[in-house]
């Protein structure tokens, strides 16, 4: 079961993309300065199931070309229908998780992946030191170079 807060609709999470993002909470990692502590209690936000996730994408018919979940890997039996029910309809899926790995079954799931935790002195996607990493699936490579500004 996963609780998210309501979607919004991002355009630079993921390069190329016009994404749903949703935020879902209970993310287990506790990162030491994270920006989304309103999130770690699991019971916030609104359950989200496949039929709340087909609302939205309803709604935003014709505008979206991908779904992205700020966590959910931490229950992958309810994360994966909601990466099939968007695939089912032609979008692509990215999952950012602060782990390092995700099993096989999501990653077979995903287009794009965003691993690694938030550690402060090394900063996120937009930082070159990053630990962070935004992947395509598809190709392999790191996306991480649409984030960095230039000097
Ligand atoms: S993985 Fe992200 S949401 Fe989870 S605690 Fe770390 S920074 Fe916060």
């Amino acid at each position: 079961m996963l609780n998210a807060f309501e979607p919004r609709v991002v355009l630079q999470e993921v390069p190329g993309e016009v994404s749903l993002a949703w935020l879902v909470t209970g993310c287990p990692l506790a990162c030491s300065g994270c920006h989304s502590q309103d999130s770690w209690d699991p019971a916030a936000g609104t359950l989200l199931t496949p039929e709340r996730l087909q609302g939205w994408l309803t709604r935003y018919q014709g505008l979206l070309t991908c779904v992205l979940f700020f966590g959910g890997e931490w229950d992958r039996d309810a994360l994966l229908p909601l990466l099939r029910l968007a695939r089912e309809q032609g979008l692509k899926t990215c999952l950012y998780s602060g782990r390092d790995r995700v099993s096989q079954t999501l990653m077979a799931e995903l287009d794009y992946l965003k691993t690694g935790a938030w550690v402060a002195h090394l900063g996120g996607l937009d930082s070159r030191h990053s630990n962070q990493r935004l992947i395509c699936l598809h190709s392999g490579g790191s996306l991480n170079h649409h984030f960095w500004r230039r000097s």
